[in-house]
């Protein structure tokens, strides 16, 4: 009797094991695919944000929310929630967009963007895949990169004040 137990508690044991990596497997799969998926995004997004972020658009210059914004504090994306630019980056532009001369470290790449007939360099989300905007190498300050970036790709969240 009592091997009898070991061995149904062996088959539990092993069953749920098998269970259970199975269920992450799925859950990683389903992660992976939200990350990809127009429906996804869709649903979460905005019409503006989504038409920015997932179709590489551009909002209309001087019209963002953030293209004259001066609070202390960082700058979010939109979709993912990730910190992408501090406003100890950001600089007054006259380019109509938000324009920042670095961004968080490990936050943001770099993709090659040949569309309408310009060689641009594309910045996109590291977490999300999202759409941000250009960098070009035109920047008034030491790391000579402006960062131009759609406001509607940005959230912002204020620095406490410390008491
Ligand atoms: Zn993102």
């Amino acid at each position: 009797m009592k091997k009898l137990l070991a061995t149904l508690s062996l088959v539990v044991l092993v069953t749920a094991c098998g269970q259970g990596t199975k269920e992450s497997n799925d859950k990683n799969q389903t992660l992976i695919e939200m990350k990809k998926t127009d429906e996804y995004w869709k649903d979460k997004l905005d019409p503006e944000a989504f038409r920015i972020l997932r179709q590489k658009g551009t909002e209309y210059p001087h019209t963002g929310e953030y293209n004259l914004h001066f609070e202390n504090g960082t700058y979010l994306c939109v979709a993912c929630k990730e910190p992408l630019f501090t406003s100890t980056s950001k600089f007054r532009s006259d380019c109509g967009w938000p324009s920042f001369d670095r961004a968080i470290e490990g936050k943001i790449r770099n993709e090659h963007d040949a569309s309408l007939g310009m060689s641009r360099t594309e910045i996109i989300c590291n977490s999300c895949d999202g759409h941000l905007g250009h960098v070009f190498r035109d920047g008034p300050t030491d790391t000579e990169l402006r960062y131009c970036v759609n406001s509607v790709a940005l959230n912002f969240s204020e620095n406490k004040k410390k008491k």
